[in-house]
């Protein structure tokens, strides 16, 4: 729609977090350059080694074996009631973290990202054995 001459708003410069790259509004969240979610993560990488981080976890395709973190999610869903204690939470705390900046429980915990930023893990982590033997236990001791 053509503007009647109206003069408009110069909208404010967008700012966005250096991390993760959404828009940052408030002053304080704006002058520190990331916001209040990354502030954990500004403390253990630098943007850029945030990104060669994220380089090394990124893979084009699912590799042979591994399922989503959201299909891993329905599996434990389903088994929480021969597995007490087990939430998908806590596997993802053994996968290095919601944003995997921690370093996994163990190398079969490790967890991949897609392009379209969902979060892959091997296939065995969705396992009876997984559950029992494995995680849990790890879990217990963290
Ligand atoms: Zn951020």
């Amino acid at each position: 729609m053509p503007n009647k001459g109206k003069p408009t708003a110069t909208p404010a410069a967008k700012v966005t977090c250096t991390y993760c790259g959404k828009t940052i509004t408030k002053g304080k969240t704006v002058t520190a350059g990331h916001g209040a979610r990354c502030a954990a993560i500004a403390k253990q990488f630098t943007p850029a080694q945030l990104q060669q981080h994220y380089k090394k976890l990124s893979v084009a395709v699912v590799p042979q074996g591994f399922v989503t973190v959201g299909a891993l999610d329905k599996v434990v869903k389903g088994q929480r009631h021969a597995v007490p204690g087990l939430t998908i939470s806590k596997m993802v705390k053994s996968f290095g973290g919601d944003r995997a900046n921690l370093p996994p429980a163990n190398p079969i915990c490790t967890v991949y990202y897609m392009p379209n930023r969902h979060r892959v893990v091997h296939g065995w982590l969705g396992t009876n054995e997984a559950f029992f033997d494995h995680l849990v236990l790890k879990q217990n001791q963290l």
